[in-house]
């Protein structure tokens, strides 16, 4: 027996394996309600009825696959995790509250007491915290090494370690580690290797394909893209994917309907932006290397970079983000700040309006004056996530700031 008004979501199936990046990040995972309407739609429902209790009994059993509640799956958000494991080359993506979530997920899914991490201490400022300060109160001891030093990474691992977490190119000082070099360490000792990869996202890197086990996203930055919403994933194998589910699912840092929807717009139009985004921090980084009173230009794209070549081969853009030093110290860093106009004062980065920030004392000020010098995050240093303003103006903004030093 079965109710009327049970046959309606319709997903467009067709055979992806074949198609471009350009085309799955447009047609993975796409939705459709029965109505016939071009947009996805957004599902906003906590809940699922069932066509009768005998449904309902086989979907709590997991008998039967659907929805039940959306905390577990819902079709918007299951839409945004088919077309970022698409696009990522992963068989299944976890979408997540946040950022900070997914690495959290990662974590205590796929770890137990007594085991050991290996990180870059070039990660996100909180993704430190979360290892260094409550992840080990799981009894999971963290070592941090320098990301661009293989031999660090091979020394740091012990018998006890199953996760090795790295972020390439690293926040602030665009660092980058050879993701396949790490990988073979990382599987060598039994362990996975989880990248990061919000900076490049997959237009740029494709960690997977280069033998990391897992991928993480903050979502929040060039997934959205416009600075709307908060929201991250985890990529990767249906066998670990699973156990990342099952905490997400359990531990409720689940994804919204209306931020996935917000995420697959952000997604369409990914490809277009990263492009853009690296022609302009490419341009601006360039000239801004020419100016007195800047001292130092971090980008990979820069030619006098220590690991062009490896950007050159591991990336297929250099990205958007690029960080400056200014000649003098904290006090200057801020003047020059504050002496810009245009572009936003703000920690977030990915977006398509530039922003400008001080890690020193906002994005890494949690990160102890040790740990900063150990990492080269100096007070001298600011910044840039450069957006999609005509470049003219991005360098009229930054004048001001170097005629303020
Ligand atoms: C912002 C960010 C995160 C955390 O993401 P949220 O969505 O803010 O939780 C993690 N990693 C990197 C590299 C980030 O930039």
């Amino acid at each position: 027996m079965s109710r009327p008004g049970f046959e309606r979501e319709e997903r467009i199936q067709f055979d992806l394996e074949d198609c471009g990046f350009e085309t799955l990040a447009l047609r993975a995972g796409q939705l459709r309600s029965g109505e016939g309407e071009h947009g996805d739609p957004i599902c906003t429902t906590s809940s699922f009825v069932f066509s009768s209790a005998r449904e309902a009994a086989a979907r709590f059993d997991g008998e039967e696959e659907g929805n039940i509640y959306s905390r577990f799956t819902n079709p918007t958000v299951r839409a945004f995790e088919q077309r970022i494991a698409a696009m990522e080359g992963g068989d299944r993506a976890v979408a997540t509250a946040s950022g900070m979530a997914a690495i959290l997920s990662v974590a205590m899914s796929l770890l137990k007491v007594g085991d050991h991490i290996v990180c870059s201490r070039s990660v996100f400022g909180s993704t430190v915290s979360l290892f260094q300060k409550y992840i080990s109160r799981a009894g999971i001891e963290t070592t941090f090494v320098d990301p661009t030093d293989l031999e660090a990474w091979k020394g740091a691992v012990q018998d006890n370690t199953r996760l090795l977490f790295l972020e390439t190119p690293s926040n602030p000082l665009s660092e980058l580690t050879d993701i396949q070099a790490v990988a073979a360490i990382a599987h060598e000792a039994d362990a996975l290797l989880a990248v990061d990869n919000c900076f490049c996202t997959p237009a740029l890197q494709q960690p997977l394909l280069l033998g990391a086990d897992i991928v993480v996203h903050s979502a929040t930055k060039y997934l959205d893209g416009q600075g709307r919403c908060i929201g991250g994933a985890v990529v990767g194998r249906e066998q670990e994917m699973e156990e990342v589910f099952g905490f997400i699912r359990t531990g409720g840092a689940c994804m919204s309907p209306f931020n996935a929807w917000v995420f697959l717009k952000g997604l369409e139009t990914l490809s277009l932006r990263m492009r853009e985004h690296c022609r302009n921090a490419q341009e601006l980084a360039q000239w801004l290397q020419q100016q007195p009173g800047i001292d130092k230009v971090h980008y990979a794209g820069l030619e006098d970079h220590p690991q062009h070549e490896l950007a050159q081969r591991q990336q297929k853009g250099f990205g958007g983000v690029l960080s400056f030093e200014v000649a003098g110290g904290q006090e200057q860093a801020w003047r020059f700040i504050d002496a810009t106009e245009m572009v936003s004062i703000t920690g977030n980065l990915g977006d398509v309006k530039t922003t400008i920030t001080h890690p020193y004392t906002t994005t890494h000020g949690r990160m102890s004056a040790e740990d900063k010098d150990g990492a080269g995050i100096g007070k001298n240093l600011i910044r840039l996530s450069v957006g999609l303003e005509a470049l003219d103006d991005l360098k009229a903004d930054m004048q001001r700031g170097l005629n303020a030093l």
